[in-house]
């Protein structure tokens, strides 16, 4: 996996790019003035940082989910038992009718 590191020259102090694998080391030259740099290219840590960052947002996304999920649960309930209460009700008025 090539990633592009940001590396300031010793010499310029100016900044370039260079492509390199995690956690190993190169030697590199200035665009700017040329000079030769031994670049030691760090092991990823900025990326499983942001990973963890994000997931806390995706748990209270997923307990939004659930939230939502228990209230049109509990409002199917409700409802359900309204059409079951009414139809129950409908049948014992109409029942008593037929007699
Ligand atoms: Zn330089």
């Amino acid at each position: 996996m090539v990633i592009q590191y940001q590396v300031k020259c010793n010499n310029c102090t100016g900044l370039y790019v260079v492509q390199a694998e995690p956690a190993t080391t190169l030697k590199s030259s200035c665009p700017y003035c040329g000079h030769l740099a031994t670049v030691a290219t760090p092991i990823i840590e900025a990326e499983p940082s942001v990973a963890e960052s994000e997931k806390p947002r995706k748990e209270k996304i997923e307990s939004k989910s659930v939230g939502l999920g228990k209230k049109v649960a509990i409002v199917f309930v409700i409802v359900w038992f309204f059409i079951i209460a009414l139809s129950s009700f409908l049948y014992v008025v109409f029942s008593a009718m037929s007699k």
